[in-house]
C-alpha cells in the first residue's frame, strides 16, 4: 500500500517536474528565434555618410530585393516598414526618400501612391524607355 503511495507521489512530482521544465524551455526557444527586425538588421549595412541600411540579401532577377519571413515573400523595404512602421496593405507603396533601392532603413522610407511615385520617378528622370504596362507595377514596386 506505501509502495502505491510512492509510486503515485512519485508520478505527480514527474509530471509537475515535466510540466515546469516544459514551460522554461520553451519561452527560451520562441526567443531564440530572431525577429523581422533582427533578420533585416543582421542582413544588411549601415552606409555611413547617407545613413542608407543596404540591404544585402537575395536580389530577385536583378530588380527587388527579397526577404523571406515567416514563410511570406516580400521586398525588402516592405519588411522594413512593416517591422518598423506598422501595417501595410497591398495598394499601398513603399517609397525611398533617398532613391537608393537597396535601402531598408525605415527613416528613408514613406508611403506613397502608385501615381505620385510614377510622377516622382519621371521627374528624377528614371522611367524606363519602352516599358509596357504590363510589368509597370514590377517596375514602380522597385522604388
Ligand atoms: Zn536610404
Amino acid at each position: 500500500m506505501t509502495l502505491v503511495l510512492y509510486g503515485l507521489l512519485w508520478l505527480a512530482l514527474s509530471i509537475v517536474v515535466a510540466l515546469l521544465w516544459g514551460i522554461h524551455p520553451g519561452g527560451d526557444a520562441m526567443s531564440d528565434k530572431p525577429t523581422l527586425e533582427q533578420v533585416l538588421r543582421a542582413k544588411s549595412v549601415l552606409e555611413p555618410i547617407s545613413g542608407c541600411w543596404l540591404w544585402r540579401g537575395f536580389l530577385n532577377r536583378g530588380r527587388l530585393w527579397v526577404v523571406t519571413y515567416a514563410g511570406k515573400r516580400r521586398a525588402a523595404h516592405r519588411f522594413s516598414w512593416l517591422a518598423w512602421r506598422g501595417e501595410l496593405s497591398e495598394k499601398d507603396l513603399v517609397c525611398h526618400r533617398c532613391d537608393v533601392p537597396a535601402c531598408i532603413n525605415p527613416d528613408h522610407l514613406f508611403l506613397g501612391t502608385h501615381a505620385a511615385n510614377a510622377s516622382d520617378r519621371n521627374a528624377k528622370g528614371r522611367q524606363i524607355a519602352g516599358i509596357s504596362s504590363h510589368n509597370q507595377n514590377l517596375q514602380i514596386k522597385m522604388y
